[in-house]
């Protein structure tokens, strides 16, 4: 006897629910540290609808904690100044200190790219000082060289509005006076240490940094001339909402949609309410915080002693605050960025 045959059920096409979105974005960006903001902002200045959503009511990440120094080998500052032969010298000098630890395409597209990265930010206003005289972190590697790294113009905070400006995250007491009210800039600790010798070109700028302090102060929580990392997210910000894009605070992603192994949308978390995000053009995740994860560091960042020759170990040579407590503010930290400073990451951001 023949076995009976099951019919097999068609589904009709209507079956499939058509996924409902609440919102329609080209690009959505977790995270407004460097990263994300700087994706967010390429974005939207190029005529992109960018939403960026910030898990903490806080804007920056670890990146307003930061010195806000870009690595740059062979931006148009050491350009102007004919400094020739810049991109192959620190492409030996990355080989030396990263080695196979990460991918030669990423290293390569960073330094093609990296100049093109700062004219660009600079059309939009994001301008960079040249820190001329700042050596690379390891001298005596070949292909080390000097004035490659870049430092964040300072930024009016008042640009923003009380609203904006009470969002971007404070800076950490080592980059700041007054309990993190009065932002300076590295090279102004060493002029005001001149305080002590009775320089007057010192007491002009403390003069003046106090006064615009104290007025600052009538309205505002802390002081209002941003500097270093504070100063980049916050100009990234300004420059972001400008062109139309949005930051959401407390807000998240609780999934990925996919189709077809391709991200079209996002099931969005913000202020206790889920919506359906369609994203026309993708997702960027800059949540940061890789450094501070040992699993991480292990499984993507190989030890040095397995992968590429370990140059000798010596001082860094950039001159930080020297006002930094014993170990500095990285004292907690073992990875590294690619402009050389060791990072800590926010972690869950309580901020302040
Ligand atoms: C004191 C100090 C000084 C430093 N100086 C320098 C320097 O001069 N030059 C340099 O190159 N590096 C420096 N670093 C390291 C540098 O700050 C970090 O490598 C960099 O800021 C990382 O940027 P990011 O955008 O990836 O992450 P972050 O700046 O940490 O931003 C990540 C953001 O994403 C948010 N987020 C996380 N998860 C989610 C989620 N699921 N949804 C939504 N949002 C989320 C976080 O709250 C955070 O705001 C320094 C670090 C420290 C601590």
């Amino acid at each position: 006897m023949s076995e009976p045959t099951i019919p097999v059920p068609t589904i009709p096409e209507t079956a499939v629910p058509e996924p409902t979105w609440e919102r329609s974005v080209d690009l959505l960006v977790l995270g407004t540290g460097a990263a994300g903001l700087s994706a967010a902002t390429t974005a939207a200045a190029r005529g992109l609808d960018a939403l960026v959503l910030e898990k903490t009511e806080y804007l920056g990440g670890t990146t307003a904690y930061s010195a806000g120094t870009c690595w740059i080998p062979g931006h148009r500052h050491q350009r102007a100044l004919g400094m020739t032969g810049e991109r192959a010298a620190a492409e030996r000098y990355l080989d030396l200190i990263v080695g196979e630890r990460a991918p030669r395409e990423l290293r390569e597209t960073y330094l093609d790219r990296g100049p093109e990265m700062i004219d660009f930010f600079d059309g939009l206003g994001v301008r960079f000082w040249h820190s001329a005289s700042v050596i690379d972190y390891h001298p005596e590697v070949d292909g080390a060289g000097i004035g490659r790294a870049l430092e964040p113009e300072t930024f009016d905070g008042r640009r923003l509005g009380p609203e904006d400006f009470r969002r971007v995250r404070w800076p950490v007491p080592e980059f700041s006076l007054f309990g993190g009210t009065l932002m300076v800039r590295r090279a102004e600790v060493n002029r005001l240490l001149e305080l002590f010798r009775g320089s007057p070109r010192a007491a002009a700028l403390a003069l003046r940094l106090g006064i615009r302090w104290f007025f600052d102060r009538l309205r505002y929580p802390r002081g209002t001339r941003l500097a270093m990392g504070n100063a980049l997210v916050a100009h990234l910000f300004f420059v972001l909402k400008q062109r139309g894009g949005q930051v959401l605070f407390n807000s998240t992603v609780k999934e990925l949609i996919t189709d077809g192994g391709q991200v079209v949308g996002a099931v969005v978390e913000s202020h206790g309410r889920e919506l359906r995000v369609q994203t026309r053009r993708g997702v960027v995740l800059a949540g940061g915080g890789f450094s501070a994860s040992r699993t991480w560091r292990e499984q993507h960042l190989p030890s040095r002693r397995r992968s590429s020759p370990a140059p000798p170990r010596v001082r860094p040579a950039t001159p930080w605050i020297s006002a930094s407590p014993p170990g500095g503010p990285w004292a907690r930290t073992t990875a590294t960025t690619p402009c050389g400073s060791p990072a800590r990451s926010v972690g869950d951001g309580t901020g302040r």
